[in-house]
């Protein structure tokens, strides 16, 4: 069965610093993906800490929210057949020394916290964090 799906992708600072922009979206469109609404933004330390939120209790999670509020990022809603975990596979694994070949991470990632992209990790997620940037 086909289900059309929409899910959120948010381009990382370390990535935009690099000016991998174009780059990361003709990846997108080239697996088939529309990129239906994009935006660049700075977040807020206290956005980051709200959109990851999930991590709380996680060592991690201070870091985290200052790097992903360290610099510009592109959010954008993307839709596709089975967005959610198509995202997931096209992005790769969470530390790029262990993300297959071909995957944005392996591409590009320059570490676990480095790891140059973000996608949802479910249907229920995805609505939720496009409603966090996307809701007018
Ligand atoms: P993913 O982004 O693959 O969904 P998680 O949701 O588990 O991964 O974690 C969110 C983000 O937190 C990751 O993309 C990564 O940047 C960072 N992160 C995850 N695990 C670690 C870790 N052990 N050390 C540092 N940063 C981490
Ligand atoms: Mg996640």
């Amino acid at each position: 069965m086909s289900s059309l799906e929409q899910t959120l992708s948010i381009i990382k600072p370390d990535a935009v610093e690099r000016n991998l922009i174009e780059e990361i979206k003709q990846e997108f469109k080239k697996n088939n993906f529309t990129i239906l609404k994009e935006k660049k933004i700075k977040l807020e330390k206290q956005e980051a800490e709200k959109f990851y939120k999930v991590h709380q209790t996680k060592p991690f999670y201070n870091d985290l929210c200052s790097y992903l509020s360290s610099g510009p990022i592109v959010v954008m809603v993307l839709e596709s057949e089975n967005a959610v975990l198509k995202n997931r596979e096209l992005m790769g694994a969470t530390d790029p020394t262990k993300a297959e070949e071909g995957t944005l991470r392996k591409k590009f990632g320059i570490s676990i916290d480095k790891n140059s992209v973000h996608g949802s990790d479910s249907l229920e997620n995805a609505r939720i964090e496009i409603d966090f940037f996307f809701k007018d």
